[in-house]
């Protein structure tokens, strides 16, 4: 064929059309017969892709099938799974739904369930110990291949599953290094234009070099993840193995980038060219990325390898930026990708001095362009390889194998377990709509349909439906994987340090007042360092902030909902304005790491645009007109509100309770914990430059105990919105409930007084799910926040697995100063706190076993901080399992059965959160019917609720009212009223304006 100039794109075009014109005549010829195994694997996957809700519950079924021990389990979780798309299914396989675990009929179903299901597996998983590897290895070999080797594992959430990983790959290098040495040359595969290449080929994760890998924390990631890839590195250099470096989720990849380039740039690996990396041509800014990692190659001089793919995780990544609220990365149309990924292909043969090309697809149209791109680019059959992966795609690879070219296998081993989640992947790739091979596989869709150029394809597209969302959308989190948010988040946390010591002061009626006495509020994580300097308000001040609520009161009343909500929708702004100082505060004054503080600062000023949009929707009021009769139904603010707010959420709650009592018309005595007053000055400091009037707000810091008893008890107050302990709490409601002469009106509570919340891990949870989520929910905030799980409940038959790996998986968390960026578990709130959690682990020590008692590193031994505590053998009734904590302290209870894990669950006087995570759909159901808590989550952590999505708070001794960021919370700070009147005069009546229904004869 002559070639083509690669700038002519309607001449690649065309060749590339007959190209894959040709290779799909030949590939036909190939086709499976009923013969082979494999014909039963493809139709078993073409009936499992000809209905959606049968192919999610197959997949879902394949995915749980190794965690299921018995054949009860396994019928069991077979029925859950089809009943609901039982008429969906052959009659073959109704049958079996309907056959009892204990018969014969039962028993053949489950071991033919694990049988296919192994089957299946072993197609794209090519064995489980290197020696059945080496037998696979072989094989390909023998077919002309070549191969590169994954690793399959678990989540790698603990150090030592790190290491572990890093001794698998090391294993591999040493270990078949001999084996593939005695392989006769292949002239086709061990040789390129550029010399003789490895042998030996490894593809592996970055990600699972490192039990915490944070886009947080680059350098401390940079730093754990380089110590273990160097040995891989030299032993890879010794043995003349080629290292590649898959890519992964979009959060990572700009550490992966970085970690890789800057690796390779260290003097012993410089000149290192068996090197790859991955580029994902779904991703929109890939072109930028490849076209940097040139200049980078370039500058280095020596080359490296590149593959481009598509990209595995095109839903997580739709999914996932959805729910942050991020842009999606990803293009959401498929005829984008592939056009990108001709774009891509055809820049990395130009490049292919630097970036040596592998094309890694089963897309025959890609693969087609790819061949007449690098033939274009002058580029020798050597110098580019293809790659595809285990048991996908296979006749391609013989085709293209037999014409000549390098086709290299990426060949993933490991054990059956790890391997499901691997193999679910292959499947949804394998079945999706917009899968090429899957379209192969469809006998409506033409050879020329197959090979229209993607730009072609998009003309007649029809543009994806918009995505869904609530209408109410949540403040996206900071992304810390991009650089710019790392540095401006270091920079607000230097100006904050700068400013440290400055003096606050009270403001009751517009008047700032400074007192004698002060609060002198410190960083948890550095005690001597004062944050700042806050005048102590005393009960004389309450009484004045009191008055100048009650004296603003009217004006406020009288301005209209919509001018409220708006005053809230300014606060709002402002406070993204100043987003990174006040989370720096945040990691100062009360030592959340950076990613906690950050969505203080988020849920902060979702209340205001929450609440402000509530308060427009509720200031309508409602009509019920008649003739003759107007009735309006509409809201009155209560009054003098006084909000007393916690510090473990020192800006969110504070401004969620004061934004709800504003916006509803109250005036406010604002109360901070002593422990976040500065955070608290700065959130007053913006309702003050917002405009809303004197008076409206009032600026009480000082000491609950001696405030509180004048905030509470006064007969001018109407209202209290509360969040902290219950001891506190019950005594609010017991102060506001008696009431006083002078009183005009009984005063309403709404109190949040925290929680003993569980989560309940059944025997076939995905263990890598549930001990992040458990770790997450008990040690993420130190476990202060009052939805921590404090105990974790597991069911006897994963027990064991799961301690060991939660035990690890804490052991690696990193303890520190909350304001460093690599912090994962930052100081508790104070010495007092230090102290009562102590005393806690004092007693465990004494009544229960201590499973982990992880200590702070000497570094950090200023600060108020205390490792994760692991307490096991803990009964109903001691009082670790019923007295809240408020610190790193988890209890693990071992249950024999389901029914004993909801009884221990629901043992508590506290219902605040609780959750469960199990694939067993009856078993969930059961959890959302009997877990006694206000906010269920099922297969996900416990915290971390979102305005308006999970509207938050319990009930039981967990609180009084209603949930906070929910549609019921701004009734509470108002009483509603209606008015009727009668309209007739004299026998005249107006006309209704609007008319329900039509009144009856
Ligand atoms: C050897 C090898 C190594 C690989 N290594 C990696 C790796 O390190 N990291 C990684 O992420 N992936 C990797 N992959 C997987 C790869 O990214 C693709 O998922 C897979 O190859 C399918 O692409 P295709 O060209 O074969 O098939 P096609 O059917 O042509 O393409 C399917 C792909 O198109 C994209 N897509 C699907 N729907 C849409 C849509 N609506 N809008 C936009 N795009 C869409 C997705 O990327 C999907 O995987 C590797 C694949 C191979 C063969």
């Amino acid at each position: 064929m002559a070639t083509t100039s690669l700038d002519d794109t309607s001449a690649i075009d065309e060749a590339t059309r007959q190209r894959g014109r040709q290779l799909w005549n030949r590939l036909q010829r190939r086709r499976p017969t009923l013969l082979e195994r494999r014909w039963w694997d493809d139709q078993l996957l073409e009936w499992a892709m000809a209905d959606e809700s049968v192919k999610v519950q197959m997949f879902r079924f394949v995915d749980v099938l190794p965690m299921l021990r018995t054949t009860e389990s396994v019928i069991q979780h077979l029925r859950e799974y089809f009943e609901e798309v039982r008429r969906h299914l052959p009659w073959a396989a109704r049958l079996a739904l309907s056959a009892e675990p204990g018969a014969m009929i039962g028993r053949a179903i489950a071991v033919s369930a694990r049988n296919n299901a192994t089957r299946i597996a072993r197609r794209f998983i090519a064995g489980t110990d290197l020696a059945e590897v080496a037998r696979g290895l072989d094989h390909l070999r023998r077919d002309g291949q070549a191969f590169t080797l994954d690793v399959l594992g678990e989540a790698v959430i603990s150090d030592c599953e790190a290491d572990a990983y890093q001794a698998r790959y090391l294993s591999i290098l040493n270990g078949l290094n001999e084996h593939v040495a005695t392989w006769p040359h292949d002239a086709v595969i061990d040789q390129s234009d550029q010399g003789i290449l490895p042998r030996l080929n490894i593809s592996l994760k970055l990600s699972a070099l490192d039990a915490r890998f944070s886009p947080v924390d680059p350098e401390g990631t940079f730093e754990r993840v380089a110590a273990r890839l160097r040995p891989i590195l030299r032993i890879a250099q010794q043995v003349h193995a080629f290292v590649n470096i898959d890519m992964e989720q979009f959060a990572y990849k700009p550490l992966v980038l970085e970690i890789f380039q800057r690796l390779l740039m260290e003097r012993e690996f410089r000149s290192m060219s068996d090197v790859g990396i991955v580029i994902q041509a779904y991703l929109k800014d890939s072109e930028q990325d490849l076209r940097s990692l040139l200049a980078w190659a370039e500058n280095r001089k020596t080359p490296i390898s590149v593959r481009l793919v598509k990209g595995a995780y095109w839903d997580y990544e739709v999914v996932a930026a959805v729910s942050h609220g991020w842009p999606i990365p990803v293009y959401r149309e498929k005829w984008r990708t592939d056009e990108n990924f001709e774009r891509l292909t055809t820049l990395l043969m130009r490049s292919a001095r630097w970036l040596r090309p592998a094309i890694a697809s089963h897309n025959l149209r890609s693969i087609a362009h790819a061949l007449v791109a690098a033939e274009s680019a002058g580029l020798d059959q050597r110098s580019f390889e293809l790659q595809m992966l285990y048991g996908m795609g296979g006749d391609q690879a013989a085709l293209l194998t037999e014409q000549g070219y390098r086709v290299r296998i990426y060949t993933p081993f490991g054990e059956l377990i790890p391997g499901m989640a691997y193999l679910v992947r292959r499947l949804l790739e394998n079945t999706s709509n917009d899968s090429f091979l899957r379209h192969s596989y469809e006998r409506d869709v033409s050879i020329d349909e197959l090979m229209m150029n993607p730009t072609e394809q998009g003309k007649n597209a029809v543009a994806p439906p918009p995505i869904v969302v609530p209408e109410f959308q949540n403040e996206p989190l900071t992304d810390f994987s991009i650089a710019e948010n790392r540095d401006r988040m270091q920079e607000a946390i230097d100006e904050a340090r700068e400013d440290f010591g400055r003096e606050y002061s009270l403001i009751i009626g517009g008047r700032a007042i400074d007192t004698t006495r002060k609060i002198k509020s410190v960083n948890p994580s550095n005690p001597s360092e004062i944050v700042g300097v806050v005048s102590c308000g005393t009960p004389d001040h309450a009484t004045d902030a009191i008055d100048a609520a009650r004296y603003a009161l009217s004006e406020w009343t009288r301005t209209s909902p919509e001018h409220r909500a708006e005053y809230l929708e300014l606060v709002a702004g402002e406070l993204k304005h100043r987003r990174f100082r006040m989370a720096a505060l945040i990691a100062l004054e009360t030592g959340k790491p950076w990613v906690d503080a950050d969505a203080d600062v988020a849920e902060a000023i979702d209340f205001c645009l929450y609440y402000a949009a509530e308060m427009r929707r509720l200031g309508t009021g409602r009509e019920v007109d008649l003739p003759g009769e107007e009735n309006h139904y509409s809201y009155r603010p209560r009054g003098v509100a006084v909000v007393i707010a916690p510090w473990n959420f020192p800006l969110a709650i504070l401004t969620g309770m004061t934004s709800a009592a504003l916006v509803t018309g109250n005036t406010v005595v604002m109360k901070p914990a002593e422990q976040s007053s500065v955070i608290a000055a700065h959130l007053m400091e913006i309702f003050r430059d917002v405009g809303i009037p004197d008076g409206v707000v009032n600026f009480l810091p000082g000491i609950g105990e001696e405030v509180g008893p004048e905030l509470v008890g006064s007969p001018l107050v109407d209202l209290i919105a509360f969040t902290g302990s219950q001891e506190v709490g019950l005594g609010i409601n017991a102060a506001a409930a008696d009431t006083d002469p002078r009183q005009h009106s009984v005063k309403h509570v709404v109190a949040e007084m925290g929680g003993k919340n569980a989560i309940i891990v059944d025997d076939d949870a995905d263990l890598d799910e549930a001990v992040a989520g458990v770790l997450q929910s008990a040690f993420g905030y130190a476990g202060q926040k009052c939805s921590a799980c404090s105990r974790a409940i597991v069911l006897d038959g994963v027990y064991d697995a799961f301690l060991e790996r939660l035990i690890e998986a804490a052991k690696s968390l990193r303890i520190g100063p909350a304001d460093e960026p690599g912090t994962d578990l930052g100081p508790v709130i104070d010495e007092e706190a230090k102290n009562r959690i102590q005393r806690f682990i004092e007693l465990a020590s004494e009544v229960n076993q201590i499973a982990l008692a992880s200590e702070p590193p000497s570094s950090s031994k200023k600060g108020y901080l205390i490792g994760p505590h692991i307490v096991t053998q803990v009964r109903p009734e001691d009082r670790l399992a019923t007295e809240e904590i408020f610190g790193p302290v988890l209890s693990v209870f071992r249950a024999r059965n389901l029914d004993e894990a909801f009884s221990l669950a629901n043992n508590s006087r506290y219902a605040l959160t609780g959750g469960m995570y199990s694939r067993s759909p009856e078993n969930l159901r059961r959890a959302r019917r009997e877990l006694i808590a206000g906010n269920i989550y099922l297969n996900r952590g416990i915290t971390g609720a979102l305005v308006n999505r999970q509207p938050f708070g319990g009930f039981r001794m967990s609180g009084i009212g209603t949930k906070a960021g929910g549609p019921d919370y701004l009734l509470q700070f108002m009483i509603p009223i209606n008015v009727t009147e009668n309209t007739m005069r004299r026998g005249f009546v107006p006309p209704v304006e609007e008319a329900g229904q039509e009144a009856g004869e």
